[in-house]
């Protein structure tokens, strides 16, 4: 059989989300083995530990299909771009995915303290920060709702940065990084790129 490009993938993960949506519980393997023992995930999802946005039941997946590296408000680290590299060099991984959703505490949290100064979540302040400076050099945002949106493409564009292997997979045209809009009311994603492709000089 032969393996699911990148493109053929995202069609077949907004498929599994609509029947997510749908409320159906049929799982795809998008073309990882069968066998459970097997570890060759075609997709990484980049998500936040919002337990509302479980990665691969939200996109239709069934275990072992789904590489997932989640913290809150999809904030990238190293440890994160080391886990992403490992997907990709190591298990075969194609497509990665930015999966944002509405109504992110983290995003709300990191857009507070971006306009007030002061975090309103001390807890979460270490961060937070981190995503408010994000939203500070990316030049800000209107509102909450477009700092959810600004601060998916900051990861994507942290993901390029910081993961040496899946920057050079894209320029050689061997994997593909979508970014995505997660809806708990409405169960639907939206895409908010297919391919982010990194800035010429970037390599
Ligand atoms: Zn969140």
């Amino acid at each position: 059989m032969t393996a699911l490009t990148a493109p053929q993938l995202l069609e077949r993960v907004l498929d599994g989300n609509r029947r997510w949506a749908e409320g159906s519980s049929e799982r795809d393997l998008l073309g990882a083995p069968s066998d459970p023992l097997e570890h060759q995930p075609p997709v990484a999802v980049i998500g936040c530990s919002d337990a509302r946005v479980p990665p691969a039941a939200v996109l239709g997946a069934a275990a072992g299909a789904i590489f997932t590296l989640r913290l809150p408000g999809h904030y990238v680290d190293i440890p994160v771009a080391a886990g992403l590299g490992f997907a990709m060099t190591t298990l075969g991984t194609r497509l990665a995915i930015v999966l944002a959703h509405e109504d992110c505490r983290a995003v709300d949290a990191a857009y507070t303290e971006y306009t007030t100064g002061a975090p309103p979540n001390l807890a979460l302040a270490p961060l937070t920060g981190s995503l408010a400076a994000g939203l500070y050099r990316a030049g800000g945002a209107a509102d909450v709702q477009e700092a959810i949106d600004v601060n998916a493409r900051i990861t994507a564009q942290n993901l390029i940065t910081q993961c040496a292997s899946l920057r050079q997979s894209i320029i050689d045209g061997n994997a593909q990084l979508a970014v995505m809009r997660y809806s708990p009311a409405t169960r639907r994603v939206t895409v908010l790129e297919e391919s982010v492709v990194p800035h010429a000089g970037a390599v």
